[in-house]
């Protein structure tokens, strides 16, 4: 039995923890989804998401909880992390922005709402490395990925910017891969290195 966290601080942790147990039913895996809210359940997890929401106000509550550095440890230990939106921005190396306090465990560098206003929240099949079928990507207010570091490989992008992003056992969206019943990205992220 796998124990796996979602940051529950703020955002979609419901329909996450659903995507999890939905991909790890596909893997054969067991596993038991926690919410992470304060310090002290991060250790204890074999598997971590960070989901959207406003990155200034996770990293805030992150540093304030204490589970930033537990999250730091965690990623350094090789364990699979699934970081998404809000999470991408938060566990990039620089967001841009002094409001939010990375956490350094994905080196690439972030744009915030790189889609502007006009393209808010939009739709798109993306093209995924590591999947066979293109995957319906819903972007809400969505980052885009600038700089990426020299292990980081690029999984997907959008006009040609990185809007997904691998580095070892961390994984990065800018969309939102709980919002539809595909939980091929939590597959990946999570079961696929391991299956
Ligand atoms: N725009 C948000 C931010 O900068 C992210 C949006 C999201 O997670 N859907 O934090």
């Amino acid at each position: 039995m796998l124990t796996a966290g979602v940051v529950a601080v703020q955002g979609d942790v419901a329909e996450h923890a659903a995507a999890i147990r939905r991909a790890a039913d596909r893997h054969g895996e067991s596993v038991a989804v926690e919410t992470v809210r304060a310090a002290g359940t991060v250790p204890d997890c074999d598997l971590l998401l960070v989901p959207g929401g406003e990155s200034t106000t996770i990293s805030g509550l992150l540093a304030e909880e204490r589970i930033d550095e537990e999250l730091r440890a965690f990623a350094a230990a090789g364990k699979p992390m699934l970081v998404t939106c809000a999470g991408l921005i938060v566990a990039s190396r620089d967001a841009g922005d002094d409001r939010v306090a990375t956490l350094d465990v994905l080196d690439v560098t972030v744009d915030r709402n790189a889609f502007g206003r006009q393209a808010d929240s939009f739709e798109a099949d993306l093209d995924i490395s590591g999947l066979e079928e293109p995957f319906p990507a819903v972007f809400i207010r969505a980052p885009v990925v600038d700089d990426v570091g020299e292990g980081v490989e690029v999984l997907a992008g959008v006009d040609g910017r990185p809007v997904a992003v691998r580095q070892d056992n961390v994984v990065g969206t800018a969309f939102h891969p709980e919002l539809t019943d595909d939980a091929r990205i939590h597959g990946l992220a999570f079961f696929d290195g391991s299956a």
